[in-house]
């Protein structure tokens, strides 16, 4: 046997058992698959926390959490049970090194981000914005990011099951904090939609529209439905995918009879009219993929959609490891059948130096992953570049280790470079964090922090 730097080996799922932890010690199988049940129990604040692992957590981590929500957090907390019981998932509370466990957990790090987790030096970089990506700057129509020549991204609702600590939308998506106040529509929601559909018809440029929020899952399947039913009925749309973070996080929406004939029904008219439906969700880590994360993936692959693809975010202290992304990758493929597509670098939101990793480390872990996966499975690692777009990590087109800027280049206009003339000639910018940089690197940040005019 010739020794390999990583060891495939196929693990069963497990559901962990929720009745470890005190708050639902009597909760039933049956409660526990009600997505009704699962929503009416997330997790949304200290006190309900500490309701569910009872004293098994100290009084330093409510203290952490607490510091961090009121000076830090740019999303409010919103845990659904099904993601709480995958946290520490072999551990009891009643367990001495539950604290530190739960402090080191992976789906902690980022679903219930305390304090010390972020960094005092560059909490944020100087170049860390609300919207980072700039989508509102492309809305064709309020909510409607037409980012790309051929497809567009049709945020439905600013709303989720779940709200994760490093959300790129956290402009716009979940509650406000103390730190951040959240922009609003200022359509209502049928005309937003409305007016989606009839751009959509007037712009047969445009093949592919992703379906997104927020997560769909927290839109009423009537009004999903009736949505995608009209995408369908646009001639020039030839791929719909749906975005739901929701069928890792509440399994138990996407295996309601509700939903369930209601994408059979889609589905069916997709194939009907050569069109392809897919489901593209949002997960970090191996232990979130349980059995019932499995069963809604292929509850939902049996109603004849084309394909479930996974999405995750490389995020420090939770898949910044070769092993944990490859065991995440089997366990989508074995037992899940979703399929392993992207990894994004976390993006430039205020908040996220201690999330980011630097240009260099994605592209290590990009090479560290190849050739254990099926060629078809293995997922491109990509910088979604401000004014660029997705970009595979390894296409950069300049790298100033030093200073950690990378730079980049682009091969399509949006509407705000319609009249730039240089638009394809230039390079444009993303930056690594400053705390993984040479002295002179972080000198140099320093020294244009102490300059605002230079910070742009
Ligand atoms: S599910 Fe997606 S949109 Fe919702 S909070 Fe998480 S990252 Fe943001």
């Amino acid at each position: 046997m010739i020794e390999q730097p990583y060891v495939y080996r196929h693990t069963e799922l497990v559901e962990p058992d929720w009745q470890r932890l005190p708050g639902w010690a009597d909760v039933s199988p049956r409660d526990w698959a009600s997505a009704q049940w699962q929503r009416a129990h997330c997790v949304k604040n200290i006190r309900q926390l500490r309701q569910v692992v009872g004293d098994g957590l100290d009084e330093r981590f409510y203290a952490d959490l607490e510091r961090d929500q009121a000076e830090r957090a740019t999303m409010s907390m919103l845990v659904p049970p099904q993601m709480v019981n995958t946290m520490v998932p072999h551990l009891s509370p009643a367990h001495p090194g539950f604290t530190d466990a739960f402090y080191a957990d992976p789906v902690r790090r980022y679903m219930i981000p305390v304090f010390t987790d972020r960094r005092e030096d560059w909490p944020s970089h100087p170049l860390a914005s609300r919207d980072s990506l700039h989508e509102a700057e492309m809305w064709a129509v309020e909510g409607l990011t037409h980012r790309y020549p051929t497809k567009v991204l049709a945020e439905l609702l600013p709303t989720c099951p779940q709200y994760c600590g490093h959300c790129t939308r956290m402009d716009l998506v979940g509650n406000p904090t103390p730190v951040v106040d959240k922009h609003k529509f200022a359509l209502a929601r049928e005309d937003r939609l409305t007016a989606m559909l009839g751009y959509l018809r007037n712009n047969p440029g445009v093949r592919d529209v992703v379906v997104s929020g927020g997560d769909v899952a927290n839109m009423p399947w009537p009004r999903l439905e009736s949505f995608v039913a009209g995408l369908l009925e646009i001639e020039n749309i030839r791929d719909i995918r749906l975005a739901s973070k929701a069928l890792m996080g509440l399994p138990q929406f996407w295996l309601t009879d509700e939903v369930r004939a209601g994408m059979e029904r889609l589905a069916k008219v997709a194939r009907e009219r050569d069109v392809s439906i897919a489901i593209h969700t949002h997960v970090n880590t191996a232990q979130s993929v349980t059995p019932l994360v499995a069963a809604a993936a292929k509850a939902m692959l049996e109603t004849g959609i084309r394909d479930v693809r996974n999405q995750g975010v490389l995020l420090r202290g939770t898949n910044d490891k070769t092993e944990q992304l490859l065991d995440l990758c089997f366990a989508l493929l074995d037992d899940a059948k979703i399929m392993p597509y992207y990894f994004y670098m976390c993006d430039m939101i205020p908040g996220s130096e201690h999330w980011r990793l630097s240009l260099a480390e994605a592209q290590k872990l990009q090479h560290d992953i190849m050739g254990y996966l099926p060629g078809f499975a293995t997922p491109r690692f990509i910088c979604d570049v401000p004014y660029v777009g997705k970009r595979w990590v390894h296409q950069v087109a300049r790298y100033d280790r030093e200073l950690g800027i990378s730079y980049w280049t682009k091969n399509y206009r949006t509407a705000v470079e319609s009249g730039d003339e240089l638009a394809l000639q230039r390079e444009y910018e993303y930056y690594d964090p400053i705390h993984l940089l040479p002295e002179a690197g972080q000198e140099y940040w320093r020294s244009r922090v102490a300059t605002p005019v230079a910070v742009g």
